[in-house]
């Protein structure tokens, strides 16, 4: 989902929780504390369900205090995916990428935006990416 129109600095929480109570939780091992997203920079947070009771959400980004929040208990698959949405989040704010930009340039500044976070911020694409593979090594073990 987008961030509201009316008040596009408004906080967005619109990842969704979804039901995948057999999956593990997320590791805290590597979880990053602050992201650079060009010249800002975002603090993370990793919040308890009640931190995020009623919102039904997993996860928000607010760019009027640079926070990113993430519920710290969800698996790790839902954990990288919903990370990744908050991040995109983030960019488009900092950007101020709009709706009625034609795709290929909302996609061209979006995947540069991406690189540029990716690039600035290293320990936490390298946590990012161990979430997934520490599973696909667990299952491959489970064999
Ligand atoms: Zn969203």
């Amino acid at each position: 989902m987008k961030a509201n129109q009316q008040n596009p600095k408004s906080k967005t929480r619109c990842k969704p929780s979804c039901d995948n109570k057999g999956a593990q939780a997320s590791s805290t091992r590597g979880r990053p504390k602050r992201l650079k997203v060009l010249n800002l920079t975002f603090n993370v947070l990793f919040l308890n369900d009640a931190q995020m009771a009623g919102t039904g959400a997993v996860g928000f980004c607010d760019p009027e205090t640079q926070t990113i929040g993430l519920v710290g208990t969800q698996p790790n698959d839902s954990m990288q995916d919903t990370f990744l949405h908050e991040v995109f989040h983030s960019i488009v704010h900092v950007m101020d990428l709009k709706e009625n930009e034609t795709e290929e340039n909302y996609v061209r500044r979006l995947a540069t935006g991406l690189c540029t976070v990716w690039n600035n911020n290293p320990a936490a694409f390298k946590w990012w990416s161990g979430l997934v593979y520490c599973e696909a090594i667990k299952n491959l073990n489970e064999l």
